[in-house]
């Protein structure tokens, strides 16, 4: 039997992980292997997912699950999203871009919407009718967001919305678009607001390509362009203009810490693949964990993944208890997604030629983890503000 990459560090279970967690984590784990991942290559080559998918992963409660259960969510905490991204990882289905739709833009409805937005979007957001994205990067601005150009002029009781951005998530599909743009370009970061753009009931709106990534090919990553897209001011998040910059950074934990999740059950399935194929695989009349520089590699791996994994459980206590400080979470962002190359890197060499094709999954897992490093802030970045906290 295959090795189970969720006990592949035989660590004993940890407190955040309640029943509850544990099961929604085994039904989101049987959902995806058996409706997603037998079309996963499919999604692969097509550089998209199916709507149909999100449809059914809504209908499994897989959508919103750490949303209330009012707003169409089943009422879990971060305990439960992880509990899904974890399955993603561990089952293999990376490009599957429901993590950034359930923790990252929801969460943004939830805390800064008003009570007719949360209703508007969230049920809809649930059932996977919506798919959110948000939209921050613009070609000229990345890593330094004060510089966002996207500009939202008031007219009457609409805005208009005029810019371009890049690199967005879900961009293809998405139809729930959470907009960083400039109120007030002369206040800066103060001028910064976020503003909700529905899609399917705007004019001016285009999709650019459908960027062509090295990795994660099934999940569309876009350009957007906003050509007096008007929208009513009703769409702003939060009561007033120019509260964009301090939404966005007080989110920031929960995101930084979402590539955390993705990076450890990577890393944790990528080890249980290896172990699995080093016991079968032969070479000078034994089989390759044999060789002593096998063990030794996947011995420093586990203990290394073991450690990332304690850190990570440290952190989503901590979250889920409201204390996860900002660099903290960078901490996590940073060191687990650089533990996540560096095991998908040393495994894929234990799988030798066969680890360079395609059809091994550790191929894939090595082109999918390298954008852990830049995308949520990139590793620099985020050393740039653990640097701040000394
Ligand atoms: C697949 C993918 C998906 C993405 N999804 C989204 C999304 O959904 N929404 C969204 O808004 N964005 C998204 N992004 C954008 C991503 O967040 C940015 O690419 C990232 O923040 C870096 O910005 P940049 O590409 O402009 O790089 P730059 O900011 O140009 O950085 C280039 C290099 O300079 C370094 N650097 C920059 N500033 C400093 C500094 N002060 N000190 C030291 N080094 C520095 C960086 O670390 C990097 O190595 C995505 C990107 C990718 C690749």
């Amino acid at each position: 039997m295959a090795t189970d990459p969720a006990s592949v560090l035989e660590l004993p279970k940890p407190r955040w992980v309640s029943d509850d967690v544990a099961m929604l984590y085994d039904m989101a784990a049987r959902f995806l292997t058996e409706e997603i991942a037998p079309k996963y290559e499919e999604f692969e080559k097509a550089e998209i997912f199916d709507r149909a998918s999100w449809r059914k992963a809504g209908e499994n409660g897989l959508l919103c699950a750490s949303m209330p259960e009012e707003y169409g969510g089943s009422g879990g905490t971060f305990a439960h999203e992880s509990a899904i991204i974890e399955a993603i990882g561990h089952v293999g289905v990376d490009g599957f871009g429901i993590a950034l739709h359930n923790s990252i833009v929801a969460p943004y409805i939830l805390h800064y919407g008003s009570e007719e937005q949360k209703k508007k979007w969230l049920p809809r957001m649930a059932s996977g009718e919506l798919i959110g994205a948000i939209a921050m990067t613009e070609p000229g601005a990345g890593s330094d967001l004060q510089g966002v150009k996207t500009r939202a002029e008031r007219d009457g009781n609409h805005y208009r919305i005029n810019g371009s951005k890049t690199f967005i998530t879900n961009g293809q599909l998405a139809n729930l678009i959470i907009v960083v743009t400039k109120t007030d370009p002369a206040k800066g970061a103060k001028g910064t607001s976020l503003i909700v753009v529905e899609t399917d009931e705007v004019t001016g709106f285009e999709r650019g390509r459908n960027l062509d990534k090295i990795g994660l090919k099934s999940n569309d990553t876009s350009e957007l362009f906003f050509n007096d897209v008007r929208v009513p001011t009703s769409n702003l998040l939060g009561h007033d203009e120019g509260q964009g910059f301090v939404q966005l950074m007080q989110q920031l934990p929960q995101e930084r810490l979402q590539i955390g999740t993705t990076a450890i059950a990577m890393a944790e399935r990528a080890l249980a693949l290896t172990i699995d194929y080093v016991k079968e695989r032969k070479a000078f009349g034994k089989a390759i964990i044999d060789f002593q520089n096998t063990q030794f590699t996947l011995a420093e791996l586990k203990t290394e993944t073991t450690i990332g994994r304690v850190f990570y459980n440290n952190c989503v206590e901590r979250h889920i208890n409201g204390g996860l400080d900002p660099v903290t979470a960078s901490m996590a962002k940073y060191w687990l997604s650089e533990l996540q190359g560096k095991v998908v890197d040393q495994c894929l060499q234990l799988f030798g030629g066969y680890g360079y094709m395609n059809e091994y999954p550790i191929a894939r897992m090595y082109r999918d983890a390298r954008v852990q490093r830049i995308y949520g802030g990139t590793n620099e970045i985020m050393k740039l503000l653990i640097g701040r906290s000394l």
